[in-house]
């Protein structure tokens, strides 16, 4: 079922991302963590849907996403910074294959943070402790919504930074041996989403340190 979105708010989140607030349709439900398609309602792009994650709260009166524009794409999320309130996009979903397997380890690079906002806010409001997330961006000016995760009390979170020499937050690859550093507890879930290299390669180094494909929840294909 196709369902319109108005626009109500849209703000940057870092430079090359934005926070956008929609009126949530009635009957609209979904679980934390689950995305949904998206098409501009403008000439020559309805048909171009695109699939983005809500990072609200299923039962807030509006649907949220956090959105990382790729200007040399061309494409949809060249086309985000410049909307504005009234404009309309259609929807359909929801689907995603991550969900809330409770508290556990969250690894995420770039515009991947997305399914594990909703999901560490879920647990947040529960009370859940005991969640780590690890957090890989190219420089410290892509990392989004950095101070929310500082002000989490059950998060545990460790910023990975690879092209920027200078941070101040673990530099260079997310590897194995880093990961193996980080994490000692490896019978707990291991959310990971991002683009498909990193996923891959989280996938591949959880499984030499020894920890069960079935503890792992992925996003492929972003
Ligand atoms: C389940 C799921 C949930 C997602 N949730 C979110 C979310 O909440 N927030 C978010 O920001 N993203 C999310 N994504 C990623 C998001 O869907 C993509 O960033 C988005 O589809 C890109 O759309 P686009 O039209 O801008 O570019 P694309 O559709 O990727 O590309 C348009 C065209 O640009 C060209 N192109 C592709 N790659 C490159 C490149 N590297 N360099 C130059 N040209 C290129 C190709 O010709 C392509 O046809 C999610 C993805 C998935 C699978």
């Amino acid at each position: 079922m196709t369902r319109t979105l108005t626009l109500q708010a849209i703000e940057p989140v870092t430079h090359d991302t934005h926070h956008l607030t929609f009126g949530r349709p009635e009957g609209f439900t979904f679980q934390p963590g689950q995305a949904v398609e998206l098409a501009l309602l403008q000439d020559g792009w309805k048909d171009e849907g695109r699939p983005f994650t809500m990072v609200s709260q299923p039962d807030a009166p509006s649907l949220e996403f956090v959105i990382k524009s790729y200007p040399d794409h061309n494409g949809v999320t060249a086309r985000i910074p410049s909307l504005g309130t009234g404009d309309q996009v259609a929807c359909d979903g929801p689907f995603g294959a991550i969900t809330d397997h409770g508290p556990g380890v969250f690894l995420a690079a770039g515009a991947g943070i997305t399914p594990f906002i909703s999901i560490l806010k879920k647990h947040d409001r529960e009370g859940v402790t005991g969640d780590t997330l690890i957090f890989s961006n190219k420089t410290d000016k892509d990392i989004i919504l950095k101070e929310t995760w500082g002000s989490l009390p059950g998060v545990t979170s460790v910023f990975v930074v690879t092209d920027q020499p200078d941070t101040a937050h673990h530099s260079g690859e997310l590897d194995k041996t880093k990961l193996s550093e980080l994490v000692s507890d490896h019978d707990q879930p291991f959310y990971i989403c991002g683009p498909q290299g990193f996923v891959d390669a989280m996938r591949d180094a959880l499984k030499e340190m020894g920890i069960s494909e079935d503890r792992l929840v992925i996003e492929d294909g972003w």
